[in-house]
């Protein structure tokens, strides 16, 4: 099974991708992350990504491109796969087509500007492993302190307002075609993205098997 994750930054992509990939034990891929590790290892492609990032602009596709084409030809993505944050573009998406990735589903998670931009704001990742957190829908046994890993959590410097208006800004131009895009093969599944997380988990799994 390969599935696609659409919706703004902070629409709760990264939180149904986890719920996604506990039930169909495929794993999720998310290009962010890939980025993210790529700029904390201070790689070549690390390097040219930050700025782009730090000022919520779309990184270069041949740098998303090249981590992620390594990254689903590993042996844990044999059996299929969730994208979260890619495609970005229609670009994107015809080139995932080109190389041969066959998608089943794509399941569009909507949440209005508003209830985004609140939510941002409470958002805190960690610094050490990278898993993410809400000070309000899903926050850490001890506050500022990883469940996972005992890491530092800090605030992405994307998820900083103006940045984050500018993410939406990039999201509604460039990103929001795609929702056309695959209703147009048949494959979009609409999520409302509001309320708590085990909501949004339900309805998502109810549209998988939709
Ligand atoms: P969110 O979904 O919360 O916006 P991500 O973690 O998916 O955040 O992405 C963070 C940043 O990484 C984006 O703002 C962008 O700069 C870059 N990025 C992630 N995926 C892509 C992509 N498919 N194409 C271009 N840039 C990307
Ligand atoms: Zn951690």
């Amino acid at each position: 099974m390969k599935l696609i994750l659409l919706g703004a930054p902070g629409a709760g992509k990264g939180t149904q991708a986890e719920v996604i990939c506990d039930h169909l034990h495929i794993p999720s891929v998310s290009t962010g992350n890939l980025l993210r590790e790529a700029v904390k290892k201070q790689t070549e492609y690390g390097v040219k990504a930050k700025s782009f990032m730090d000022s919520g602009k779309l990184v270069p596709d041949e740098i998303v491109l090249a981590l992620l084409k390594e990254r689903i030809a590993q042996d844990d993505c044999k059996n299929g796969f969730i994208l979260d944050g890619f495609p970005r573009t229609v670009a994107q998406a015809q080139t995932l087509e080109e190389m041969g990735v066959a998608v089943d589903a794509v399941i569009d998670i909507e949440v209005p500007d508003e209830a985004i931009t609140q939510r941002m704001s409470g958002r805190r990742v960690c610094e050490a492993c990278g898993a993410s957190y809400h000070i309000v829908s899903k926050p850490t046994k001890v506050e500022g302190v990883c469940d996972r890993c005992g890491g530092k959590l800090v605030i992405r410097k994307d998820d900083q307002p103006e940045t984050v208006k500018d993410r939406l800004n990039v999201y509604h131009n460039q990103t929001e075609p795609l929702i056309e895009y695959y209703q147009k093969s048949g494959k979009l599944k609409v999520v409302d993205g509001q309320g708590d997380v085990g909501e949004v988990a339900a309805r998502t799994l109810a549209a998988l098997e939709a």
